[in-house]
């Protein structure tokens, strides 16, 4: 279907939900048009797995940003809007982070607020039937904290990857992360399970130094694998490049790339679109939508330099992640093409970097999708 396709079916759904609340508009369609919309009716019955997951953090570099702006705030947007559409979202965590917060919070009024109101997120999303999981950024463990200003500086990036931790360090690390992130919980929510996993920009290789802890920590699911990609830098270190793009999810055993029907682990990979077939009128509106105030993302920190890194050999310049944070109305075509031949959609999104606009993107699509298909959000009914 060609995307030209596309917009018209976006013009008919849309059409046909005012149709029920404004019927004057019926009889602005013409036979052809009203013919399709039936067509398009008896092909709603298919399922979309969709899967809206996201790394729940702060910044993570010179500055890392408030938790109100970067987490708090747009988080609650999100679900908002999630919830509208009957959907569920799954958290990771940055518990590495939340380990040091609560080490800081004892002495810190400001940081005691945070902690607060992010145990009060936590259960929020819990009881409303969201998820949440750890995700470990090692690289937090070298922050330093500005009492004054209540933020941190992330300027050390030595243990980017948990790989570069030795034996020792990845248990204390690891242990750490999990037991910040069960201490918000555990009194609230004594049965709630944590068995899903997002290693920090994706740096879930080699598998093997994970491994030991996943089994302690009786986690099985990993949410880290985006086909195709190729990092090489000196910060990160990935190469999915055995697995396809938009795999579906599949079982593995002792690396992440290599399916495997009997595998105690099972991967659910980050779905992306390529970049290359975006034209160059896409990439200019993005770039003047930046510059206004509703394209602007909510967290207020600075991110990783990768751009610093030397050398630099960045593929994922190919590749665009599903992401709310990139959801533009020039972008809305694109997902809704990748819904036409895909049954899988993992969305990887960061609250900090999401934009007024890209919410009003986000529901714009959800009512596009759930007036063609019966979505699934639930991972595990995948399994
Ligand atoms: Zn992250």
């Amino acid at each position: 279907m060609s995307l030209k396709s596309i917009y018209l079916s976006t013009i008919l759904s849309e059409s046909k939900k005012n149709a029920s609340v404004n019927p004057k508009q019926t009889k602005n369609f013409d036979g052809k048009a009203i013919n399709q919309i039936q067509a398009k009716k008896l092909s709603s019955d298919v399922t979309r797995n969709i899967l809206f997951t996201f790394d729940y953090e702060l910044y993570l570099g010179a500055d890392s940003g408030t938790v109100n702006n970067c987490m708090i705030e747009p988080t609650e947007k999100i679900i908002t809007i999630l919830e509208k559409h009957g959907m569920k979202g799954i958290f990771f965590v940055d518990s590495t982070y939340l380990a040091q917060l609560i080490r800081v919070s004892k002495d810190s009024p400001a940081a005691y607020r945070d902690l607060t109101s992010i145990k009060n997120q936590l259960h929020r999303l819990l009881s409303a039937g969201h998820e949440i999981h750890p995700h470990i950024h090692p690289h937090w463990t070298d922050a330093e904290y500005d009492v004054a200003q209540n933020r941190w500086h992330l300027n050390d990036l030595k243990k980017y990857r948990f790989s570069s931790l030795n034996d020792e360090q990845k248990n204390i690390v690891f242990d750490e992360a999990i037991n910040a992130l069960l201490s918000l919980i555990k009194d609230a929510f004594p049965e709630y399970k944590m068995d899903a996993f997002r290693a920090g920009g994706w740096c879930i290789q080699p598998f093997s130094a994970f491994e030991p802890c996943f089994r302690k920590a009786g986690i099985f699911a990993d949410f880290s694998v985006i086909g195709q990609l190729q990092i090489s830098s000196q910060v990160k270190s990935i190469d999915f490049s055995s697995v396809a793009a938009n795999a579906v999810p599949y079982r593995f055993s002792e690396d992440e790339c290599k399916p495997s029907e009997k595998g105690q682990y099972i991967e659910l990979p980050i779905s992306s679109i390529p970049v290359s077939k975006n034209t160059r009128f896409d990439n200019l509106v993005e770039k003047i939508m930046w510059r206004m105030p509703f394209g602007k993302s909510m967290g207020d920190g600075k991110g990783v330099p990768y751009s610093n890194d030397l050398p630099v050999n960045v593929e994922l310049q190919k590749l665009e992640t599903l992401s709310i944070e990139h959801l533009t109305f020039n972008r809305i075509p694109y997902y809704k093409k990748y819904l036409l031949s895909n049954t899988f959609m993992q969305f990887i999104s960061h609250p900090k970097m999401v934009s007024s606009h890209h919410l009003k993107m986000l529901d714009k699509f959800l009512n596009w999708v759930s007036c063609n298909y019966r979505i699934n959000s639930n991972w595990r009914q995948l399994l």
